[in-house]
């Protein structure tokens, strides 16, 4: 069973309204034209109810099925924000908006969660109820954490919620999926070091902050190797270390940022206390202070074992057998949808972008030939875990 013809039929409508959204990028919550877009088409397509402004900018559109004796009532999730780069294609449908533009083909998700929105409200062949959940923020803002905390699950009484997300360099017209773990938490430190600046040529009236930074740096690479255990995953990550002005001066003060991503939440809260404690001792061995500010953003991303086996057995249908990858290495990347799956079980999956440049580079664009397979995945989706009587 290949895509379905109904959605086929409308491919083109749904590239329209996805080159609409890639022309005129908005970022995090501020995607007032796109929600309102989204919202008038649900509305057109005879969704029951349409619901605006729920995390700021989230839109929820309820379809009911042709009876809703089942009680079931799935959750479908698709982000709407663009991101802060300057679009580097020659597509006729390039950002206008300068220094912004759909890099992770959230234009491709809205679209395709609207195409299956058209199809499911016109056809309403089964016994429950769909949410299709259109959210703000995903690049950074916790949109999906928003909606969460706006009692997004307990107002429409959604049990089950899904997300997908486009994946360049697996082939257009399949699907890559696994259980348990599939994206990272996503943490942040900021290390400022106070030492005692000197002339370069006096150091030992010093409390060097370059060479403390130098050893904390040395030292954090420590717990990735030797404090988590190497059968699982961690990443410690200093991405700036900024001190000093010139040639012939022993700064005052360096201060480092970096991240930290884990699988689980054992192995987080271990990378929480080691990057404090090495970072606090080995400052304290040189004799100089320090403040160490830990922020912990999106959690991990994970797949209820039961629902991906589900979403995967839909995959396949929509796909064929050979074309789901059902046992994929988790992404060390994180993922707002996890505040969802935190609320509720349900699933994350990848849809084939076909060789495009990676998502967040300026040359990227979601393949409009991948919508059928995505679009069709949710309609049958609903269509399945709610059969109609
Ligand atoms: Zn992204
Ligand atoms: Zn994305």
């Amino acid at each position: 069973m290949p895509v379905i013809n109904r959605v086929a039929d409308f491919a083109d409508e749904i590239a329209t309204w996805r080159r609409d959204f890639h022309e005129n990028p908005e970022l995090l919550f501020d995607v007032h034209r796109t929600a309102s877009i989204v919202a008038d088409k649900l509305k057109a397509f005879g969704c029951d109810e349409v619901v605006t402004g729920i995390g700021r900018t989230g839109v929820v559109g309820v379809i009911k099925g042709r009876s809703s004796s089942s009680g079931k009532v799935i959750g479908l999730r698709a982000d709407m924000d663009a991101l802060p780069i300057q679009e580097a294609t020659e597509v006729p449908y390039k950002s206008k908006v300068p220094g912004k533009m759909h890099a992770c083909g959230h234009d491709g998700h809205t679209a395709m969660l609207l195409g299956a929105a058209k199809y499911l409200a016109e056809t309403r062949n089964f016994d429950g109820t769909a949410i299709m959940i259109f959210q703000p923020a995903e690049e950074g803002g916790g949109g999906g954490d928003a909606m969460c905390r706006e009692g997004l699950m307990e107002r429409f009484g959604i049990q089950e919620v899904y997300g997908m997300h486009n994946m360049p360099g697996i082939p257009v017209g399949s699907f890559a999926i696994r259980p348990g773990p599939v994206m990272a938490a996503s943490d942040q430190f900021h290390v400022v070091i106070e030492g005692r600046g000197a002339h370069a040529a006096r150091p030992h009236e010093s409390i060097d902050p370059i060479v403390v930074a130098s050893h904390v740096v040395t030292a954090l690479q420590s717990i990735a190797a030797r404090n988590v255990d190497p059968l699982h995953s961690a990443v410690v990550t200093v991405g700036s270390i900024k001190a000093g002005d010139t040639y012939n001066v022993i700064p005052q003060s360096a201060t480092l940022l970096g991240t930290v991503r884990t699988l689980t939440p054992e192995w987080r809260d271990l990378c929480e206390e080691r990057v404090k404690t090495v970072v606090q001792n080995v400052c304290a061995a040189f004799g100089a202070k320090v403040t160490v500010e830990y922020r912990r953003g999106y959690p991990v991303t994970f797949n209820d074992p039961e629902r991906t086996h589900f979403m995967a057995a839909v995959a396949k249908d929509v796909a064929g057998e050979r074309n789901v990858d059902t046992g994929i290495d988790p992404l060390m990347g994180a993922e707002d949808f996890s505040y969802m799956l935190e609320a509720r079980p349900g699933a994350y999956i990848f849809v084939g972008n076909g060789n495009t440049a990676g998502v967040h580079h300026p040359a990227y664009d979601f393949n409009d030939e991948a919508a059928p397979y995505g679009a069709s995945l949710w309609a049958r989706l609903i269509e399945a875990g709610m059969p109609a009587r």
